[in-house]
Order: C-alpha cells, then sequence, then structure tokens
C-alpha cells in the first residue's frame, strides 16, 4: 500500500499527546479507516528519510496484539512524519477508565494476557523493547480485540523526541530514573504501574493521591515503596503478579517468559469472559457521557 497524504480525508482528531496529534482518517481509493499520527521534529532531512526508513520494520510486525502499521510518509511541508496505523474503535484503556472507571478484573486479565503476549513478540521476534507501555497506549476494539502502539521502533524517532521533549514518562521505572539503559524489565515496571491505575481507575503515585511536581514523583519513585493494591480487594494471584511486575531492583523483576507462566495469566488465559460484550458496555457509557 503506497501511502499519499493526498488520499487521506480527515474525519475527526482522537487525541494529542506527548510529541504527537491522531486523527481518524480515510483512505479513499481502499476506503480504510486508519489512525493517523504526526509527530513534529525538528530534525534534519537526512535524518528524517532515516527515521522512515528504520519505521519500514513496523510492516514486519504482525500480531494479533499488536496495531498493525499501514505506512508512513514525511508531510507536505516536510517538517513532520505521518504514521497510519489500524484505527481501534473503542479507544485507549486511559480513555475508556476514565469514563467509566476501574475496568473489571476479568477483563484485566485478557488486558495482561494481550500486553504481555505483544511485548514477547516485539522482543521474541524482533528485539524492540516498547519504552512506553501505559494506559493510552493500549487500544481497544469492538472485535474485542486488545492491542499495544506506540512502541520505540526507531532509534531516531527515541533520540529526536527525547531531543525535543524532556523524556519523562510518570510510568518510568526507577533503574531508568537513575539512568540505567533500557531492558524488557523496564516495561514490566511500566506494566504493573498501568495495572494498578486501570484495577482502582487512577494513577497510583503517590499513594494518597496529592499531586506532585515531576520532580517529586521521580524522587518518589526511586525512594518510596511501590504502588500497591488496596488490600482485601483483588485475587491473591492479581496482587502477586502487580507486586512482582513492581519490585523495585530490576534483577528480581520478573521476564515476560517468567510473567507468561505466572497463575494469573494461565488463568486469564482459559478464562472465557466475553470482552466484545464488555466493549459495547464501554460505547453506551461513553455514548452517554459525550
Ligand atoms: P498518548 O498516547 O500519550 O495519549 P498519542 O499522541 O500517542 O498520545 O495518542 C493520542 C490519543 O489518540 C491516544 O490517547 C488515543 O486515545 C488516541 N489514539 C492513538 N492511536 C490510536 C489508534 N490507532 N486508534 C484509535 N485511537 C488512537
Ligand atoms: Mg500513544
Amino acid at each position: 500500500l503506497d501511502l499519499r497524504s493526498e488520499d487521506l480525508i480527515l474525519l475527526r482528531e482522537l487525541g494529542a499527546g506527548n510529541g504527537g496529534t491522531v486523527s481518524q482518517v480515510k483512505h479513499v481509493t481502499t476506503q480504510t479507516i486508519m489512525a493517523k499520527k504526526i509527530i513534529h521534529m525538528e530534525a534534519k532531512p537526512q535524518i528524517r528519510k532515516q527515521i522512515l526508513r528504520e519505521l519500514t520494520i513496523l510492516h514486519d510486525c504482525n500480531s494479533k496484539y499488536i496495531v498493525s502499521f499501514y505506512g508512513a510518509f514525511l508531510t507536505e511541508e516536510d517538517r513532520d512524519i505521518a504514521i497510519c496505523m489500524e484505527y481501534m474503535d473503542v479507544g485507549s484503556l486511559e480513555a475508556i477508565y476514565k469514563k467509566t472507571g476501574p475496568i473489571p478484573p476479568p477483563i484485566l486479565g485478557k488486558i495482561t494476557l494481550a500486553v504481555l503476549e505483544g511485548l514477547n513478540y516485539l522482543y521474541g521476534s524482533h528485539k524492540i523493547i516498547h519504552r512506553d507501555i501505559k494506559p493510552s497506549n493500549i487500544l481497544v476494539n469492538s472485535k474485542g480485540q486488545i492491542k499495544i502502539c506506540d512502541f520505540g521502533v526507531s532509534g531516531q524517532v527515541i533520540n529526536s523526541i527525547a531531543d525535543t521533549f524532556v523524556g519523562t514518562s510518570h510510568y518510568m521505572s526507577p533503574e531508568r530514573i537513575q539512568g540505567a539503559t533500557y531492558t524488557v524489565r523496564s516495561d514490566v515496571w511500566s506494566f504493573g504501574i498501568t495495572l494498578i491505575e486501570l484495577a482502582i481507575g487512577r494513577f497510583p503515585f503517590p499513594p494518597d493521591g496529592s499531586k506532585l511536581t515531576v520532580l517529586e514523583l521521580l524522587q518518589h519513585i526511586v525512594n518510596e515503596a511501590p504502588p500497591t493494591l488496596p488490600p482485601g480487594e483483588f485475587s491473591d494471584d492479581f496482587d502477586d503478579l502487580t507486586k512482582q511486575c513492581l519490585s523495585k531492583d530490576v534483577n528480581q523483576r520478573p521476564t515476560l517468559q517468567e510473567l507468561l507462566k505466572h497463575p494469573y495469566v494461565v488463568a486469564a488465559q482459559k478464562s472465557n469472559v466475553d470482552v466484545e460484550a464488555w466493549t459495547r458496555s464501554v460505547r453506551r457509557m461513553s455514548a452517554t457521557t459525550n
């Protein structure tokens, strides 16, 4: 598929985040609905071309747990990069829980399975570390599929974005904050924070919900105990899995392989919870609040 800017018509804006804006578009020649992400970056033409080359690896990332990639191109003025991907019509878990409240525990199991399988695919098949696991990068569609997006494929994108923004994320692991290089286990930490956030319906740092400056938050992550689930509200298996993901010592933290064998994940695999039915209830609830 040769994507050209002039073949895409804008349907609506979907959201904006760190370094990008996302809109829903229609590719007129194939009638495909897509999500188009524009990444603005102050980079030399040489670098931008290299980024485009690096992004072509996305064509090889094919998994039912990964948002598919249609293509990328430089925008008219050549200043931005557009990435076209599968449109996920129920939206991100962040948008969902902010409208509907905490995610029901049986759905959390399927989310855990999808994210771990997605991360395991990226690393196992492509040696890609995600680097930005958080509720807004886990997307859902009305077929009941759960997929991850926005992973760090391109070393150049990572560098350019890091140059443009202070690359701090609330989901960053203690070792990353202290300057260690990224490993898959840093994604495991970010996923632990994400799971607790989805389960309780708010970002779990700090425990009392007070507002911290970015610096205070980073100090808190490094110096204080990791967040925990409220006692007695969740299953022991879920409690154990999140505790393991949030081991502050990176060497104590489980690998993806180990997590995929955790009793919580094994049970989630077998569970026949109807995710599609849940997405219908999500859509009804968002329709009444919009
Ligand atoms: P962030 O992930 O930090 O929120 P992004 O620029 O990556 O910022 O995305 C902005 C918003 O656009 C997301 O929060 C999500 O709700 C929406 N979005 C991104 N990609 C898609 C997609 N493929 N399908 C549907 N919605 C999307
Ligand atoms: Mg995102």
